[in-house]
């Protein structure tokens, strides 16, 4: 390859992974348009002269090893359900998590991105999923919404090292993409028995579907943020507030000014 193409691929493969399109699925890359294109039976001679020669598709490699299929959403949920109940720890959650195949999403995901911070923080931050620097690192709001976050912790006088945080679904979706229904409803029995663990005084829901995702709260996150909800779980009831997610604060700058309350409002809590 001459210098000149190879600047030609990194720039095409720039392009796909800024657009979100980052993800190899296949060994071979598949022309899908060709059943489309392919000429149909012909009644008309003339017409299998206007189509224009697809270029020689490589057949696709065989797969290695054929995976098998993931289970089913429910059958995936009962899973997730008794193996984050067998955790007796952090320690013990992530292993187990790391070791679960139930959810698609890692499969396409780098790494598990399990939490990052105090084990036994006061104050705990659960988002919605990793984004691309997460998944490179394996470790949740490190990106530009985390250094955000972090900002806006020492704001009011508490270290990043000091809280904990994690999110909803612990492996990236791939091209940033939401999570679906399923692999949150897969994912939330973690979540839950990782809060159990941390036991925090306050939990700051991070975005809309964090906070409809644990607090059970569907209006949007302009109603909902800075109120007061409480957390139920098995073991405890913890104070919980939902406020705007980092990244969107990075897009729309003046709702920081809502964000900071709101923060002013967990330091209160937790001071008092
Ligand atoms: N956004 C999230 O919700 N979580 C992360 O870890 C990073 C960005």
């Amino acid at each position: 390859m001459t210098p000149v193409e190879a600047n030609s691929v990194r720039d095409l493969l720039t392009f796909y992974v800024e657009s979100g399109v980052d993800v190899a699925l296949d060994e071979a890359p598949a022309n899908r348009f060709a059943d489309q294109l392919a000429p149909a039976p012909a009644t008309d001679p003339g017409a299998a002269a206007a189509v224009r020669p697809l270029p020689e598709l490589r057949p696709a490699a065989p797969a290695a090893v054929a995976a098998p299929p993931p289970p089913l959403p429910e059958e995936a949920i009962m899973a997730a359900r008794a193996a984050a109940r067998s955790a007796a720890s952090l320690e013990a959650l992530r292993e187990i998590m790391a070791a679960f195949e139930g959810c698609a999403l890692r499969t396409t995901a780098k790494q598990l991105v399990f939490g990052d911070g105090n084990p036994q923080a006061r104050l705990m931050f659960v988002g919605e999923a990793p984004g691309s620097e997460e998944d490179q690192k394996g470790i949740p709001f490190v990106g530009r919404s985390g250094q955000l976050l972090d900002r806006m912790l020492g704001a009011i006088g508490i270290a990043r090292s000091d809280v904990y945080i994690a999110n909803i679904v612990p492996w990236r979706p791939p091209g940033n993409r939401d999570p679906s229904i399923h692999e949150t409803q897969i994912c939330l029995p973690f979540i839950q028995r990782q809060i159990e663990l941390v036991g925090p005084q306050v939990l700051v829901c991070l975005g809309k579907p964090s906070t409809a995702t644990l607090l059970g709260v569907t209006d949007g996150i302009r109603r909902t943020r800075g109120r007061w909800f409480t957390y139920r779980s098995e073991a405890q009831e913890i104070r919980a507030m939902p406020t705007y997610h980092p990244a969107y604060l990075l897009r729309t700058p003046i709702e920081k000014r809502l964000a900071w309350r709101d923060f002013l409002a967990i330091k209160k809590v937790l001071a008092g």
